[in-house]
């Protein structure tokens, strides 16, 4: 079910409970300010999951009420992630979804970066 970005932020969802350590994950970097790590249904060679370890519900939440550090903290571990995974020279792409029409599912903001093949267009529909 697509999650509304304006909804709040709710402890309970799978990305807190990662964080907290209650499910396992394919960490693939962490820091301070955001883990990343693969996405459990990969749809391209590459796909990671970047989020913030702060309690954000969407792009929309971050990006209006997170620190300057917690975004430029996330931002660059976004950029590193791509580029220790070898993603700069072929290319890759970010996607975040944000709300019902994006069909967000995880209530908690997460970048998907996606690589590993040419990816098509930018929207299939
Ligand atoms: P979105 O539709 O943008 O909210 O994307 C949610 C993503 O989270 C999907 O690509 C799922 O495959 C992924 N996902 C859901 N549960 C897990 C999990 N436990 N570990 C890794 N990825 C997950």
């Amino acid at each position: 079910m697509p999650i509304d970005a304006t909804q709040p932020y709710d402890d309970s969802n799978i990305f807190a409970r990662i964080l907290r350590g209650e499910i396992p994950s394919k960490t693939v970097y962490e820091d301070e300010y955001a883990l990343a790590f693969h996405d459990i249904n990969p749809l391209s060679p590459a796909h990671i999951l970047v989020i913030p370890k702060g309690s954000y519900v969407s792009w929309d939440d971050f990006s209006a009420t997170a620190s300057d550090a917690e975004i430029a903290g996330f931002v660059r571990a976004v950029g590193k992630v791509a580029r220790d995974c070898g993603l700069v020279e072929p290319g890759y792409r970010l996607l975040a979804n944000a709300g019902l029409n994006s069909g967000q599912e995880v209530p908690h903001l997460h970048v998907h970066i996606f690589g590993g093949r040419p990816l098509g267009p930018m929207l299939s529909s």
